[in-house]
Order: C-alpha cells, then structure tokens, then sequence
C-alpha cells in the first residue's frame, strides 16, 4: 500500500499549495518566502505551503531573482 503521512508542521497536505495545481507535495516552505517571490497562487492559510517539485521551481527561480534584486538594494 501507498500510504504515506507526510508531515509539514501539524497542517497535513496531499496536494501542492499553488492553485490549480494537483501533484505531490515534495516541499514545505514558509508561506512568506513563497508569497514574497510573487510567483505561485497559494491556497489555503497554514504557514507553511508544500510545493511539488514544478511548483518549486518556479518558486526558486524566483526567489534567486529576488535575492539578486535585494543584494542590489544593499
Ligand atoms: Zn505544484
């Protein structure tokens, strides 16, 4: 059986957090980040959000612009 309880601090998931999107959550990430980079359209309100690994690239891609952005603003 395929059954596996994954953890993401008290606020069980089986689906990514960006809407629209239905796979496996591979990541938990503080909602922050995620809503920092602007990217993703997350659902619910748990503070954290669990990313599948498409999703969590689209937000690491951005978030490395972002960083780029904010050493500049240094
Ligand atoms: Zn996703």
């Amino acid at each position: 059986m395929k059954h596996r309880n994954i953890s993401l601090s008290g606020d069980e998931q089986d689906v990514c957090s960006a809407s629209g999107c239905g796979n496996n959550p591979k990541r938990s990430i503080p909602r922050k980040r995620v809503e920092k980079t602007g990217s993703l359209n997350l659902q619910g309100s748990s503070r954290k959000v669990a990313l599948c690994s498409d999703c969590y690239r689209i937000f690491k891609k951005s978030s490395k612009k972002d960083r780029t952005m904010e050493s500049l603003g240094r």
